[in-house]
C-alpha cells in the first residue's frame, strides 16, 4: 500500500515536471535544463576523497567553482548539474587531496647533498649551521623556495610548512608558485643572518606575521627552533604571538636522545614537560619529529592538543629513531607527515615519506600492520590539515572545501595492475607519477607542466647559487681535483 502510493506521487510528480518540460520547450526551443556554473570539473578518475567516510568514487568526478569544491559524484551526475568552463579528463587516474607537508625548510635544498652521513650534531654544528652563517640572505631563500616549490607542486604536495629564515622571501616564492604554505619564521638563540638576537628574531616574526595576516594562501607564523636553542623568555613570547595571532606554532621537538638527556640534566623535566612547565603548549603548537617521546609525554601533547609532524627520512637518514606514531596516534595524537629540510632528507617526494613511514614502523615494531598504507595516506593528507588546525577547509575532497587536489597517473609497468588504488598510492606510486596539481582552484601543474614557474629558470638560479655555496663551505678544496 505504502510503496504503492509512494509510486503514484512519483509519477504524479514525473508528469507535471514532463508537462512543464514540454511548456518550457515549446516557449523556448528545446533549451536544457539550467546547470549550474564549476570553473574546474575533473571527470573519471577513481577519487579517493578522505572524507569522513573514506568513500572511493570509482569513477568519480569534482566540480570545483572559483577556489571551492562544489560536489564530489559520479561523472554522469557532476555532468548533468554543473556546466564546466574547463575539464580535466582523468581516466584511467587517482584523484585525491593534494599532499601536506607538516614539515620543512624549503630553501635548504640548497644545501642538498652538501653534507652527508653524519650525526646529527656533527652535522647541524660542523656543516649546516656554518654553512647557513655564511650563505643565507634574502637571494638564497628566494632562489632555494622556487626550486623547492617546483620540486613540490611536481611531485604533488599543496601545502608546505616552514621554519626558516627571511621567511617573507619564502611566503612571496610560495604565493608566486600558487602554492599554500603555513610559514614560521625563525626564532633562535644565537645570532643568524636575518637576527642578531632573539628580540630583534621575535620583532622580525612579528612585521612578517602582519604583512601576510589574512592571505588566501600563506598562513604566516613563527617558529621557535627548539626547546635547546631558544631561552624560556624567548619561547613564551613566542607562544604569545603565535596566539595574538591565531596561527599555529612551530617548533622542534625531541628529535634526538642526547636532546632529551640535556634537558633531563638541565631541567630534571623531558623537553615536552619542560614546554608544559613554561606554558608554551597553551596555544595550537605542530611539533616535529618526537622520535624519543614517553608515554607521559604523549600524554602531555594530547592533553595539550599539540599535533606531532613525523618525518620518517629524515629521522631514519640521521638515525635519530624510531617515533613512537603507532603509540601517539592510539592515544588521540593528532599525526601529520613531512619531509623536513633536503639536507636530511634529500628530497620533498611526500610519496616517498609516506612509504618510507610505513616500512620504518613495520620494521621498529616488528608488525607488519603497523603504519598501514591507509594509516599514511590519512597522515599525508587529513591528519596534516588536522594538524595545521586546517581541518575544516582542507585535507579531504568534499563541497565546501577549499580546492587543492592532485591528478596521479596510474598507468606504468610499476602501477599494473591495479586493485587497490590506496595502496598503489603508498606502496608503488612516486611524485613523479603526479600529472595535475591543483591549489585553490587553479591548476598550477598541467600533465607534469608547471604552469606558474619557469622551470628552466628556477634550476639555472640555483646552479649558479650553489657554486656560491660551495666555494662559502669548502674554501680551501681544489677547484676541480678530478681533472689535476
Ligand atoms: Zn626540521
Amino acid at each position: 500500500m505504502i510503496a504503492q502510493s509512494g509510486l503514484s506521487h512519483v509519477s504524479r510528480r514525473a508528469a507535471i515536471l514532463a508537462l512543464s518540460c514540454i511548456v518550457a520547450a515549446g516557449a523556448l526551443g528545446a533549451a536544457p535544463p539550467a546547470r549550474a556554473r564549476a570553473t574546474l570539473v575533473v571527470t573519471g578518475g577513481t577519487v579517493i576523497t578522505m572524507d569522513a567516510q573514506r568513500r572511493v568514487l570509482s569513477p568519480g568526478a569534482v566540480a570545483i567553482n572559483g577556489t571551492t569544491i562544489v560536489a564530489v559524484d559520479t561523472p554522469q551526475a557532476i555532468a548533468a548539474r554543473y556546466a564546466a568552463a574547463s575539464v580535466i579528463q582523468a581516466g584511467g587516474t587517482v584523484v585525491l587531496p593534494g599532499l601536506i607537508n607538516t614539515h620543512g625548510h624549503a630553501a635548504m635544498v640548497m644545501y642538498r647533498g652538501l653534507a652527508d652521513d653524519l650525526v646529527l650534531m656533527d652535522w647541524l654544528q660542523k656543516y649546516i649551521f656554518p654553512a647557513e652563517a655564511k650563505t643565507v640572505s634574502p637571494e638564497l631563500v628566494r632562489v632555494g623556495t622556487r626550486l623547492a616549490a617546483l620540486e613540490m607542486l611536481q611531485s604533488g604536495t599543496t601545502l608546505h610548512t616552514d621554519m626558516y629564515y627571511f621567511e617573507e622571501e619564502v611566503a612571496k616564492a610560495t604565493k608566486e608558485a600558487g602554492m599554500r604554505g603555513v610559514l614560521g619564521q625563525t626564532v633562535i638563540g644565537f645570532p643568524v643572518a636575518d637576527a642578531k638576537t632573539p628580540a630583534e628574531g621575535l620583532a622580525r616574526a612579528e612585521r612578517f606575521m602582519q604583512a601576510f595576516r589574512g592571505d588566501p594562501l600563506v598562513t604566516a607564523t613563527v617558529a621557535p627552533h627548539s626547546m635547546y636553542t631558544v631561552d624560556a623568555a624567548t619561547l613564551t613570547a613566542t607562544r604569545d604571538l603565535a596566539r595574538k595571532y591565531g596561527v599555529p606554532l612551530l617548533t622542534h621537538l625531541a628529535e634526538t636522545r642526547g636532546e632529551v638527556v640535556e634537558s633531563l640534566q638541565k631541567h630534571q623535566l623531558t623537553p615536552a614537560a619542560y614546554l608544559a612547565s613554561l606554558g608554551f603548549w597553551d596555544t595550537p603548537a605542530v611539533a616535529a619529529h618526537g622520535v624519543h617521546l614517553s608515554d607521559e609525554d604523549i600524554a602531555i601533547l594530547v592533553k595539550h592538543r599539540v599535533a606531532l609532524s613525523h618525518n620518517p627520512e629524515s629521522n631514519m637518514k640521521l638515525a635519530s629513531g624510531a617515533a613512537p606514531v603507532t603509540r601517539s596516534l592510539a592515544a588521540g595524537l593528532i599525526v601529520g607527515l613531512g619531509t623536513d629540510g633536503a639536507a636530511s632528507n634529500n628530497d620533498l617526494d611526500m610519496f616517498e615519506a609516506m612509504r618510507q613511514a610505513a616500512f620504518l614502523h613495520k620494521l621498529s615494531e616488528g608488525d607488519p600492520t603497523a603504519a598501514s598504507a591507509q594509516t599514511v595516506l590519512e597522515m599525508a593528507t587529513i591528519g596534516g590539515a588536522a594538524a595545521l588546525g586546517m581541518a575544516g577547509r582542507l585535507g579531504s575532497l568534499e563541497p565546501g572545501k577549499l580546492a587543492d587536489l592532485i591528478v596521479v597517473s596510474m598507468d606504468s609497468a610499476r602501477q599494473t595492475p591495479m586493485y587497490n588504488p590506496v595502496s598503489h598510492l603508498v606502496y608503488a606510486s612516486r611524485g613523479d607519477d603526479v600529472r595535475t596539481t591543483i591549489v585553490n582552484g587553479r591548476v598550477l601543474m598541467r600533465d607534469r607542466r608547471v604552469l606558474t614557474l619557469n622551470a628552466a629558470a628556477v634550476l639555472a638560479d640555483a646552479r649558479r647559487l650553489a657554486a656560491k655555496v660551495r666555494a662559502a663551505v669548502e674554501p680551501q678544496a681544489p677547484q676541480s681535483s678530478v681533472a689535476r
